[in-house]
């Protein structure tokens, strides 16, 4: 893991319910590698939260030309990415300490706040997400 990563708005949440599934092997390893680091309460390094593609999206076979092309589409995983960074009251292209985000996260998001942040993302009837949520506001 490199000392500087980039992720995308909405895979602030994604990070914490992650159980290694995915959209395609490559993606998977990369997400454990994200998420083992984000995890890791020992580590802490720099985080730039941006609005579209991130460093795990490439390793997607939705994304192509710049843009998500998954069935619901570059506008709907925008709309997830600005969602959570409003409601965590973080702005686009800034660049956050890891740990301060993972303590918002923990402050901010309820397990049900999924429903509303996350609506329509075809990983939240799984449960994970909010298990994830709600296991690391237990801390
Ligand atoms: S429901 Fe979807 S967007 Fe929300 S945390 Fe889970 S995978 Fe991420």
């Amino acid at each position: 893991m490199k000392t500087k990563t980039v992720l995308r708005g909405h895979h602030l949440l994604c990070v914490h319910g992650f159980q290694g599934m995915g959209y395609s092997p490559g993606f998977v390893k990369k997400m454990q590698e994200v998420v083992t680091a984000i995890r890791d309460e020992n580590i802490d390094f720099p985080i730039k939260v941006v609005e579209g593609l991130d460093e795990t999206c490439f390793y997607c076979p939705h994304s192509r030309e710049g843009i998500c092309n998954a069935p619901k589409a570059n506008d709907f995983v925008l709309d997830l990415d600005r969602k959570v960074m409003k409601h965590l009251g973080i702005e686009k292209d800034q660049i956050y300490q890891k740990n301060e985000l993972v303590s918002l996260v923990a402050k901010m998001v309820s397990p049900d706040d999924l429903d509303f942040l996350c609506q329509g993302c075809s990983w939240l009837s799984y449960g994970i997400c909010k298990k994830g949520i709600s296991d690391l506001r237990k801390g």
